[in-house]
């Protein structure tokens, strides 16, 4: 490919989401204590993002943003460029069933399901039959490698396993955002590196992946890290490979 295509090719990557000058504090006290201040980045569709920093920088707070578990108290939010920072409890709600898949550092899998119905879970508020469930969560399972484990419980599974059936979970119902916080926060780390290549793997095939993390091996892994300070963006670099 020549540089006028590969130019091409960017100016057609569409704009997943925008944050424009995101601020966030909590009251204490008799002040507000500022979380995050004027932090404005875009996410492209198809883009592996890394947010690095280290611990209180304000990652899980911008991580409950863009997964719309929390609003901002002042800034835009623009998804498919729509503002999002406004809305009301259900709106978000609506959002985060249909738009995001979460990944998180300790799975928040439901220990009384089996794999299978872990997986089934988001696809309930979805208008599908139980046999169309079924075949999307097996689906997804196979994805991950776990086909042969579907009526495992978390507790008969590995840490690896656990969190390959929460990606599951996220992938089941096609969101357009991938969102995982600290994902090999509780894996040791050859495990770890199986997790961190299927996000690559994810990445490869054209999900929208921001990533969270302290730390700099696991962030390289990303496409694009953003580095976060004080609850301030600090720099913003395409990865070098
Ligand atoms: P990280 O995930 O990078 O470790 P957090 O986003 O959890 O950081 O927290 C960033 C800062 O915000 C910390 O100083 C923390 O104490 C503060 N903080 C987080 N949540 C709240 C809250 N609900 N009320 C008050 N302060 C909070
Ligand atoms: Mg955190």
């Amino acid at each position: 490919m020549d540089l006028a295509d590969s130019a091409d090719l960017e100016d057609n990557m569409s704009t997943l989401l925008a944050l424009e000058h995101i601020s966030k504090s909590y009251p204490m006290a008799n002040q507000d204590v500022p979380v995050l201040q004027d932090i404005t980045f875009t996410v492209n569709e198809g883009e592996f993002v890394t947010i690095m920093g280290p611990s209180g920088s304000g990652k899980t707070t911008l991580m409950h943003i863009l997964g719309c578990l929390d609003v901002p108290t002042e800034g835009h939010y623009r998804f498919h460029d729509k503002d999002l920072a406004h809305l009301s409890e259900m709106q978000l709600t609506r959002v985060r069933r249909e738009h995001i898949g979460f990944v998180f550092q300790n799975f928040n899998l439901l220990t009384t399901l089996n794999a299978l119905e872990n997986v089934t879970l988001p696809l309930i508020y979805q208008r599908l039959s139980r046999h169309e469930q079924q075949r999307r969560a097996r689906e997804a399972l196979a994805r991950v490698g776990l086909e042969h484990r579907l009526t495992y419980r978390p507790n008969q599974l590995s840490g690896g396993q656990q969190q390959r059936v929460a990606i599951a979970r996220a992938l089941v119902t096609r969101p357009p955002l991938i969102l995982a916080d600290e994902p090999t926060g509780n894996l040791d780390s050859q495990t770890g590196l199986e997790v961190l290549q299927l996000f690559q793997e994810l990445s490869q095939e054209g999900h929208t992946i921001v990533m969270i993390t302290h730390d700099r091996d696991v962030a390289k892994w990303g496409h694009r890290i953003l580095e976060i300070k004080d609850g301030r963006i600090v720099a913003d670099r395409e990865v070098n490979r």
